[in-house]
């Protein structure tokens, strides 16, 4: 025998196919859900299947949000300071400002940074949306909290050249989060740090 049987060999090349899983990791996955009772499989595969039905992303900012709601949780809020606006590039970093409880303004979700050599131009990201919503005039301040990467430093300063003639003012969180180091593995205290030392462009 040098393979498992169909259904399970199925299921571990399934897993295979998600990010950073190798063969190893997707055949102990495989195994652990093999002796689970078929309920909780039930629970896994129903979540799965729902995802995508269950969630799209707000028409304003980008994030995600329940298929019933045109817009988020957050540009649904009237409590929040609609005058600031803070980038990120993926709704995980959003989720990980807002733990931070400091941060009370609305956002907006790139989709990526800017990156060449992948081919991700501008027109791939949703900058044309952020400069529209900028130019209805409201926004005081955009505050740039992208990756203090290569090329999430180049994307700020796309950005910042693009928004600064529409008068508003561009800030960029202070970069106490360690170079090269993903924002969204950054800790709370230092993305609280880095948001109340952030530094005009
Ligand atoms: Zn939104």
């Amino acid at each position: 025998m040098d393979k498992y049987p169909e259904p399970l060999e199925h299921l571990i090349k399934e897993f295979q196919k998600l990010p950073s899983i190798g063969r190893k990791t997707a055949e102990r996955l495989a195994f652990y859900l093999l002796a689970q009772p078929p309920e909780e499989l039930e629970s896994l595969s129903q979540a799965i299947a729902q995802v995508k039905e269950r969630i799209r992303t707000c028409k304003e900012c980008f994030n995600f949000t329940e298929i019933e709601h045109e817009l988020c949780e957050i540009c649904r809020d009237a409590q929040r300071d609609s005058s600031v606006i803070c980038v990120v590039s993926h709704p995980q970093e959003l989720l990980k400002l807002e733990k931070t409880r400091e941060y009370r303004g609305l956002y907006h979700v790139l989709g990526g940074v800017l990156s060449p050599v992948n081919g991700i131009g501008p027109e791939q990201l949703h900058i044309e949306e952020l400069l529209v919503r900028l130019s209805k005039g409201n926004v005081q301040e955009v505050i740039l909290a992208l990756d203090p990467k290569v090329e999430g430093e180049a994307t700020a300063m796309y950005l910042a050249r693009k928004i600064k003639p529409l008068g508003i003012k561009v800030t960029q969180i202070a970069h106490g989060v360690p170079v090269g180091r993903d924002l969204e593995f950054a800790d709370e205290v230092t993305l609280s740090r880095a948001l109340a030392g952030r530094v005009q462009l």
